[in-house]
């Protein structure tokens, strides 16, 4: 059943799962009716009265049923959603931890990587990675990356030569201008460029690895499904694969392009990976997935438990996190709390 928490974002589509002894899963995904309308319509029919616990089965189920709607867009992320709330009720069945379902823990704590600008504040905080927005465009030409030259110089001198940079260009290049900013960006020792262009341009990632192998290249939010990841790591047009797991087909389809990535010898580092309880489990079971990433959306000198995004969720302490050990994904979420989606809510999308 597609729901939503009033004051948890109405863009956000959380999923449930319910057996026959009452005994409820939750899972999220994003972008709001349309997910949950393909939730609604297509998933749930398919999946009631099901096994639960047979996650891939249930997955392949509905990855078939879904290559009509569209496996790169709402259906891959409605997807996502359900299978994640799969995760959390296998957890809460069997009395585990998802990230002991994965297989169990690979490190004592998970190294994270702090996105924003607020430099000052993700230093006090503890963190020594740090990941800048873009603020530039194609079209802004030679102003626009002397620009970014000065932004990300300014950072990595206030930051350090230890410390690992990385820059956020979110879809915002093409080809030539990616050459570019990666030429420019060079004496900064980056540790990557990340989502130069957009998810579909395949071959212009092929095109930009060429001219610029020295600049490691992550990507992979915008791309969605096993298929779009298999073709960047059969290219080796990027360095480290970055799946979101409430968009790209969930926990399970995330640890298909692990695999992959594992295979090529690439790291996977989900999106916001550290800002879920979802890639959190996935962070800490995952061998290849060395950091994930804390977006610092919050303000300056608030605690970060004060704004903790969902109840029972671990928060970064030291620049590091460990996740919660309690079943499932740990999430402290009360039934209640759970209204039919499209039923209230705040509108906003993440
Ligand atoms: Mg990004």
């Amino acid at each position: 059943m597609p729901g939503e928490m009033p004051g948890m974002g109405g863009g956000q589509v959380w999923v449930k799962v319910t057996v026959e002894d009452g005994t409820w899963g939750l899972g999220a995904c994003s972008f709001g009716a349309p997910s949950a309308s393909v939730i609604e319509t297509v998933y749930a029919p398919l999946l009631m009265g099901r096994d639960c616990l047979a996650t891939e089965f249930l997955n392949d189920l509905m990855w078939r049923a879904s290559q009509r709607l569209g496996d790169a867009g709402h259906a891959t992320v409605a997807r996502s959603g359900v299978d994640l709330a799969l995760w959390d009720l296998k957890g809460k069945l069997l009395d585990l931890p998802v990230y002991r379902l994965l297989g169990g823990p690979c490190r004592d704590a998970i190294e994270l990587y702090a996105t924003g600008d607020d430099l000052d504040w993700a230093m006090e905080l503890g963190f020594t990675r740090f990941k800048l927005t873009n603020p530039i465009h194609y079209r802004e030409g030679q102003e626009g990356l002397n620009r970014l030259e000065k932004k990300v110089g300014d950072a990595r001198e206030m930051v350090g030569l230890d410390a690992e940079l990385m820059l956020n260009a979110v879809m915002s290049y093409n080809v030539e201008y990616a050459v570019q900013v990666a030429e420019a960006l060079r004496p900064f020792q980056m540790r990557w460029l990340e989502e130069p262009l957009i998810p579909g341009d395949l071959e212009g990632h092929i095109a930009l690895k060429k001219a610029v192998p020295w600049m490691p290249i992550a990507t992979g939010e915008d791309h969605h499904g096993r298929i779009a990841f298999r073709q960047l790591v059969e290219n080796r047009c990027v360095d480290v694969l970055q799946p979101d797991l409430k968009w790209c087909g969930g926990l399970s389809e995330a640890v298909k392009i692990y695999t992959l990535g594992e295979a090529a010898g690439l790291q996977t580092i989900p999106h916001g990976g550290a800002n879920s309880p979802f890639g959190q489990h996935f962070a800490m079971a995952m061998p290849e997935s060395l950091m994930a990433e804390f977006w610092l959306g919050s303000d300056p000198g608030v605690p970060l438990e004060e704004v903790r995004a969902i109840p029972g969720m671990a928060v970064p302490e030291d620049g590091k996190l460990v996740p919660s050990d309690a079943p499932g994904f740990g999430m402290e979420i009360e039934e209640a709390w759970i209204e039919p989606f499209g039923s209230g809510g705040r509108e906003y999308y993440q």
